[in-house]
This record gives structure tokens, sequence and C-alpha cells, in this order.
């Protein structure tokens, strides 16, 4: 990322021109992003397998990114067992896993997000070779892309042609490259599942790039997802680029009370749930 004010700031934003599209905001105010408007046939512009926090994190940055997206998690997150999270970046004394999940679930769904509770059983290739058909518990959806966010499921993409699968002892991991992409086009890894450390801030952050790299790949004209304040860019004689926004000083303040409330609510009290016992405890 260029130093932000810099002449490779300037330049990389201006470089949108060609597009035509310089300056365009995106839609997340609009809610662009929520596959529930869409055609029963039309196909999302991503489907995310997994909500845990690497699922949740790459279906934020897609969906603000006005790709529809939808995310579908079987159920638990591992991070469900973790007592307390204190490495977590932003939580002085640590945080409750499970208050962690719902808050970025709640940020996914208002990026855009459609979260369904579901299992992907499998997922193929369309017949005419362009997107994916996914079956989602008898039902059949079809994707432009796929992020797999599955931590240590890959049954559901075995038979994917060319597509590298990674056995180490009772594990699987998907074969992906650094930056989240993978031998089978249109299909990105994030994550544990992408063979990053077992660390919660490693999967989020590995999967913000798995989604950066599959918007790059989108075409979509995008230059960082940035909420400046107004005038950053246009008081240099710069229009906004795509993917950032400039806000005035009321809709700063207007957004600083809201995210005050929501994180208000979140810890006026313990979280209900403590953590899920590995399957092999016994009572
Ligand atoms: C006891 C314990 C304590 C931990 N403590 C810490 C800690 O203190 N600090 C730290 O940084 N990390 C900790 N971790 C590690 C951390 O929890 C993980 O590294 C992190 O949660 C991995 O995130 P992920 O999104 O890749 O996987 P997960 O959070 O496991 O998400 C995987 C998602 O995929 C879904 N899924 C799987 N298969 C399918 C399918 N076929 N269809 C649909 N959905 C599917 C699951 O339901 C889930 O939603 C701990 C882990 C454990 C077990």
């Amino acid at each position: 990322m260029p130093p932000s004010g810099t002449d490779d700031a300037r330049e990389d934003a201006v470089a949108h021109d060609g597009d035509g599209q310089r300056g365009e905001r995106t839609g997340r105010e609009t809610g662009a992003g929520d596959p529930a408007g869409r055609a029963p046939d039309d196909p999302v512009d991503v489907l995310v397998v997994g909500g845990g926090v690497a699922g949740l994190t790459a279906g934020i940055y897609t969906a603000r990114a006005d790709l529809s997206t939808l995310v579908v998690r079987a159920g638990e997150s591992i991070l469900e067992r973790n007592a307390h999270l204190e490495n977590y970046p932003g939580f002085p004394a640590g945080v409750n896993p499970r208050t962690l999940l719902e808050m970025t679930e709640v940020q996914a769904e208002r990026a855009g997000c459609t979260v369904r509770t579901a299992t992907v059983t499998d997922l193929d290739r369309q017949a005419d070779g362009e997107g994916f058909e996914a079956g989602i518990e008898g039902e059949r959806v079809t994707a432009r892309r796929v992020i797999v966010a599955t931590k240590n499921d890959t049954g559901f993409i075995g038979d994917l042609e060319g597509l590298g699968i990674v056995t180490r002892g009772s594990k699987t991991y998907v074969d992906a490259d650094p930056d989240g992409s993978t031998e089978v086009e249109g299909l990105y890894a994030a994550g544990r599942v992408a063979e990053q450390a077992h660390q919660t801030v490693v999967a989020a952050g590995h999967a913000a790039t798995a989604a950066l790299t599959l918007i790059d790949d989108s075409d979509r004209p995008y230059y960082h997802d940035w909420v400046a304040p107004e005038g950053y860019f246009t008081d240099r004689g710069i229009d906004v680029p795509p993917g950032c926004e400039e806000i005035d000083e009321e809709e700063r303040r207007r957004r600083e009370r809201a995210s005050m409330e929501a994180i208000r609510e979140r810890f006026e009290r313990p979280h209900p749930d403590g953590p899920t016992p590995h399957p092999d405890q016994t009572e």
C-alpha cells in the first residue's frame, strides 16, 4: 500500500481513471452487496464457505467492494473453544471469543453479506467452465468465485480438478499461494485451511489478503477500502478513488456514536455461553 498523501498514492489513485469509474463510491450504503435481492438462478459474486473469523473477514472485504457475498457456515468455529482471547489487537484485557465472533458476523451483515447456517457438501465447476456450483443441503447455488475458509474441511472440494490438497497427520489443507489464490481459477483459500498459523489475527489478516486478491482478479474498480475525512483526496484535486469514501465531520460523529452504541450493547454483560469442549473431553 503506498503511503497516503505521497506521489505514489496520488498516481495510484489517478491510475483508476482509465476504467471510467474514477471516484465512484461503493454501494455499501445501499446494501448492493446483499445476494438476497438477486433472482433465484443468478450467481452470487462470491460464495464464502466458512463463518469463522477468516470467512467473515473475507466477506466483509468482498461485500464492501460491492460483490454480492453469501457466507455459509456449518456451525462451530474452532475459536469457540478458546477460554479468553488475549492476543487479538484492539482489546487491552482480551475479549470473549464468542462475543468477537458475534460482532464480526454483525459487521459482515452490515457490510452487505448474507450469512447462512448450512453445510456445503460439494463444489464443482459449472458445466461451461465459468464459475462454480455448490451443493448446500440439497440446494444448488452458483457463484462466480469461491473463498474456502473451513479450517480443515476440504472434503467438499476434493474432486475439483487441479486443486492441491495437503495432508498432514489427520488434517487436510488447501495448497494455496500466500495471497490466497489456488491452482483453480476463481477459487481462493483463507485462514487456517490455507496453512496459515493457528492464530485468530493471522486467520483474519490472511482472509483480508485473499479477499483483496479476489477483488483484484474480478476487475472491480478498486483502490483501497478506506474511509477518509472530507477533502482528503478532493482538496488535492483528486477524485475519491473507487473503494474509498470521504465523509464530513457530521457523518464522522454520527458513525462514531453508532459504533460506541454497538460496542456498549455487546460489553454490558458477560457472554452467556462458555467455551465448547474438545470432542474427546470426557464429562
Ligand atoms: C482451545 C483453543 C484455544 C485457542 N486460543 C487462541 C488464542 O488464544 N489466540 C489465538 O489467536 N488463537 C487461538 N486459537 C486458534 C483460533 O481459534 C484459530 O486459529 C482460528 O479460529 C482459525 O480461524 P478460521 O476462520 O480459519 O477457522 P474457524 O474459526 O474454525 O472457521 C471455520 C468455519 O468453517 C465452517 N465449515 C467447515 N466446513 C464447512 C462446510 N463444509 N460448509 C460450511 N461451513 C463449513 C465451520 O463451521 C466454521 O464456521 C485457539 C484454538 C483452540 C482450539
